[in-house]
């Protein structure tokens, strides 16, 4: 299948109108005027296309960001939300109810983890941890009463690539809703394009790029937008995680970005992964060809936006990657910071950091190393003397 390239479809999205702004207005309104009673109970009733009827529902603004992310992400419709763990508890409670159960990857965002693991059990909903990447073990755990598969694009801190083709025809093949979480590779994969029914994002990271809000999204056809969204009983109408209108636009104009952005992040990742494969250390970078799904990975991108930003470093043990950090800091190489997507470099140790929540044993058992320090790296313009101020770094930690 040919795919056809995000970055155009995110400019189809734009307006031209003679005298217009070249920005969209931003609509800083809480609650929208009617002519009438009963046009205002019409548009309760959902009998009205397109009307505004109170900013928790729907806001002019947050509706042009949500068109533009559904043509991201190649979607019917989307929403968005005042936090990626919005997007993603949303999203898993709209169609999850007490009973069910779903599968998921046991690598994935420490929140996301906690929120399977502590909060899903309080309302009745059974959650089995699986390696992702053995898809025998993903049918083998599919149980009646399951209803979704989750998983992200490029796994949070390990960088497993999902097979999102193969995980879509599992799901698929026995009614269960495909969610995947693409915050690490915007742009890069298309999961929707893939198979995947619903795509979350915390738009935090690369999507904003400013390190300077909190937001996410929800990508999807337009039955599960109405239905989350429905007064009545959508999970997101009803549990309020409403993204300011503000904020919005201000996304909207770093999204035209993302495409220049995104290459320039995995170009220098791709540089300082191999220059760091080169030296001989236990780097993982789905760009090098000895990451073990590379291949896979190359089948699941899109052309012309590199492999992504982020690859991690194994110091084997947490003393040498405080060191290693404290002295990426020390040469001004970025921040010792969680996070990622930055247009600096952001570095932290998983397993004290983004993972804490995950207890220790099953950090272990799924490979997470004590040592490993997850790097986003920025959009240095001399990537070059970032490597030797990096190998410097690297050499006074490892003595
Ligand atoms: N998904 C992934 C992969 C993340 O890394 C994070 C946060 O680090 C989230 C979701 C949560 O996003 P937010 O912090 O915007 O709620």
């Amino acid at each position: 299948m040919l795919k056809s390239d995000p970055a155009l479809r995110i400019q189809a999205t734009l307006r031209v109108m003679e005298h217009d702004g070249v920005n969209p207005a931003i609509t800083d309104s809480s609650t929208f005027q009617f002519d009438t009673g009963n046009s205002m109970t019409d548009c309760f009733d959902g009998k009205l296309e397109g009307c505004f009827l109170y900013g928790r529902h729907w806001n002019p603004t947050n509706l042009i960001l949500s068109k533009a992310l559904a043509a991201l992400e190649n979607t019917e419709s989307g929403w968005v939300t005042a936090s990626g763990m919005a997007a993603i508890t949303n999203t898993i409670l709209q169609i999850c109810s007490s009973g069910d159960h779903i599968i998921t990857s046991v690598t994935t965002y420490g929140g996301t983890y906690a929120f399977f693991k502590n909060l899903l059990p309080r309302f009745n909903i059974a959650v089995t941890f699986l390696d992702i990447s053995d898809l025998k073990s993903v049918e083998a755990a599919i149980r009646p009463n399951t209803r979704v598969i989750y998983t992200e694009s490029l796994t949070n801190p390990l960088l497993v690539v999902s097979d999102i083709p193969r995980l879509a025809e599992i799901a698929h093949s026995k009614g269960i809703k495909l969610v995947i979480d693409n915050t690490f590779t915007p742009i890069i994969i298309s999961p929707s394009e893939l198979g995947a029914d619903v795509v979350v994002h915390s738009l935090t990271k690369f999507i904003n790029g400013k390190s300077d809000c909190i937001a996410g999204a929800i990508c999807a056809d337009a039955d599960f937008i109405n239905s989350i969204s429905d007064v009545n009983s959508g999970v997101s109408m009803l549990l309020g995680p409403v993204l300011d209108p503000l904020r919005s636009a201000s996304i909207h104009k770093n999204l035209f970005t993302l495409p220049i952005r995104i290459l320039k992040h995995s170009q220098n990742a791709a540089y300082i992964a191999g220059q760091f494969r080169s030296k001989g250390a236990v780097v993982t970078y789905p760009g090098l060809t000895s990451h073990k799904q590379h291949e896979l990975f190359n089948s699941l991108m899109n052309p012309g936006y590199g492999y992504g930003g982020l690859f991690s470093i194994d110091m084997g043990t947490k003393e040498k990657a405080n060191l290693f950090m404290v002295a990426m800091q020390k040469r001004h190489l970025g921040y010792l910071a969680v996070s990622l997507g930055y247009y600096k470099t952001l570095f932290s140790n998983s397993g004290t950091s983004t993972s804490s929540e995950i207890p220790l044993d099953v950090q272990r058992s799924m490979g997470l190393s004590e040592g490993l320090v997850r790097i986003s790296i920025g959009l240095d313009s001399d990537i070059g003397s970032t490597w030797k101020e990096m190998e410097a770094a690297y050499d006074e930690a490892s003595q």
